[in-house]
């Protein structure tokens, strides 16, 4: 049975022994393990059910770090680092030779950021080795935004999750890669499109295939509840009048659908803010997959700032 605790030094303990531990980032909840423990880092990928071509993301705890898991890092790289960091902000970078391969699924960059999570960075301070990590959910499911989900998730394979509250963020890091002197967009995150650009200019996002993708949080299905999810459509009543019959769930931007054939409503954000409904949005959706509805209709946010990456999740999370 896994311990919710705030007990830092139960997690380094836990560590050092080749164990892994549920831990509180800004974004999401991680399952984290010592970089250079092959037995964690397997461990990681058997309690989510990664597959091993879904590499992890490598927690560091300050920007004098970078060298010991990358090289050549570009000047904009470091630019971004500089500004955004400790904070959701992912950069994929050329790896150090000794950066287990089995933590990038083999390939020649590592992704790392320092996360801004007040208990993640004490903890990293006080360990000698970074942490990989990647969500702390079972491949394509929903992100943990609390530590009371991932216990839910993975009681019995976790001993220590570390208790450091709800995710102030509540969505997955921006991941950022380098080509030349170009800057690329491969997973929406916390982090706009216009916050980076104002550092370093025009920015693009990748768009590749949702089959073989460079970073797996591009994979079509993710974050996806376990009951049917579809997006709600323009004409509300053709598609309840479909579901006749069905105990039907909605989350929707901020009010309700008048309509008494939604059962189960979550709200993400009455003030119409889009960071309080990233906040909120991964527990919505909990709490709408434990509510025993038939089919949870989604609607799509106003697409600009993080609203991109929100609906980016929630076209995803359709099943
Ligand atoms: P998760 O923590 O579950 O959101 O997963 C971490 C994300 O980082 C996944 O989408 C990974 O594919 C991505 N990632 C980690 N390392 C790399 C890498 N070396 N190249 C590309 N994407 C990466
Ligand atoms: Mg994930």
């Amino acid at each position: 049975m896994a311990l919710l605790t705030t007990h830092i030094n139960l997690a380094i303990v836990a560590l050092q022994n080749d164990d892994i531990i549920g831990l509180p980032t800004e974004t999401v909840y991680g399952l984290a393990g010592n970089m250079y423990s092959e037995k964690a880092i397997k461990k990681i990928f058997e309690t989510k059910k990664r597959p091993f071509y879904n590499p992890l993301i490598v927690h560091i705890k300050n920007i004098d770090y970078l060298d010991v898991v990358a090289q050549n890092i570009p000047a904009k790289a470091l630019l971004l680092a500089q500004h955004f960091w400790p904070g959701p902000l992912t950069l994929l970078l050329d790896k150090r030779a000794d950066v287990p391969n089995i933590v990038t699924a083999d390939k020649p960059t590592v992704a790392v950021r320092i996360p801004s999570h007040p208990m993640a960075l004490a903890l990293l301070q006080q360990l000698n080795f970074p942490l990989a990590a990647p969500s702390a959910n079972p491949f394509t499911t929903i992100s943990s935004t609390t530590a009371q989900h991932v216990k839910e998730y993975f009681d019995k394979d976790l001993d220590i999750i570390l208790d450091g509250g709800e995710c102030t963020k509540g969505i997955e890091s921006t991941i950022v890669g380098f080509t030349g002197d170009d800057v690329i967009i491969y997973r929406l995150g916390a982090i706009t499109e216009t916050d980076l650009e104002k550092i370093v200019g025009e920015v693009s996002i990748y768009i590749g295939q949702d089959d073989k993708p460079i970073a797996p949080g591009m994979l079509i299905k993710h974050y996806s509840p376990k009951t049917k999810t579809v997006l709600l459509e323009n004409d509300v009543n053709i598609q309840l009048n479909n579901l006749a019959n069905k105990k039907i769930g909605a989350l929707v931007f901020n009010k309700k659908i008048d309509d008494e054939r939604i059962v189960e409503q979550e709200i993400l954000s009455e003030a119409s803010n889009l960071e309080e409904a990233a906040k909120n949005l991964y527990a919505a959706l909990h709490r709408l997959d434990k509510s025993k509805v038939d089919i949870i209709l989604i609607a799509l946010l106003p697409n600009e700032g993080i609203g991109k990456s929100i609906n980016d999740r929630l076209r995803k999370a359709v099943n």
